[in-house]
Order: C-alpha cells, then sequence, then structure tokens
C-alpha cells in the first residue's frame, strides 16, 4: 500500500498539503470547522473537480489509479529500454 500512497501524494501533492492544514487530523473536508480543503476551494485556490477526483480516488479507485500510474511507468521504461528483454 506505501506505493499507492505514494502516487497519490505525488499527484495531489497540493491537496495533500492541504489536509494536512485542516484543523482535524481525521477531517472529512464536508461539515468541519477549520478545514483548510473547503476554505481553499471557496477562495478559488484548489479547483472543486480536482478535489472532487481526489476524493474518489482516496476511496474505491485507489487500487485501478495506482494500477493505472504503474503500467504507464512499465510502459515508459520498457520503450526506453525496448531492444533489452522486459525480463532482464
Ligand atoms: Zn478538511
Amino acid at each position: 500500500m506505501a506505493n499507492v500512497q505514494e502516487g497519490i501524494d505525488e499527484t495531489f501533492a497540493d491537496i495533500v498539503e492541504l489536509e494536512s492544514m485542516c484543523r482535524f487530523s481525521d477531517c472529512r473536508h464536508e461539515t468541519e470547522p477549520g478545514c483548510a480543503i473547503k476554505a481553499a476551494i471557496a477562495g478559488g485556490e484548489l479547483s472543486a473537480e480536482r478535489y472532487e477526483l481526489y476524493k474518489n480516488l482516496g476511496k474505491e479507485n485507489t487500487r485501478n489509479y495506482a494500477l493505472k500510474k504503474q503500467v504507464s511507468k512499465w510502459a515508459k521504461a520498457y520503450k526506453k529500454n525496448s531492444k533489452r528483454s522486459m525480463w532482464d
């Protein structure tokens, strides 16, 4: 699971950082007071659509997302080293 979290953190680093600034560490960014995510969306610093995407990825699609990232990473590496066998 560590790799999944790393991938998400990298792509949504700004959102992860905002989450860490919420008043409550277990903030769900819904009705909690002192929520940095809601403040950023209200202030136009964070796109609500992008946050929705992050939220959805965090739930059921995390595994698919990580898999896609892994596949594209592998494909890039494979293209780079196309003369070598991928099983080396
Ligand atoms: Zn929050």
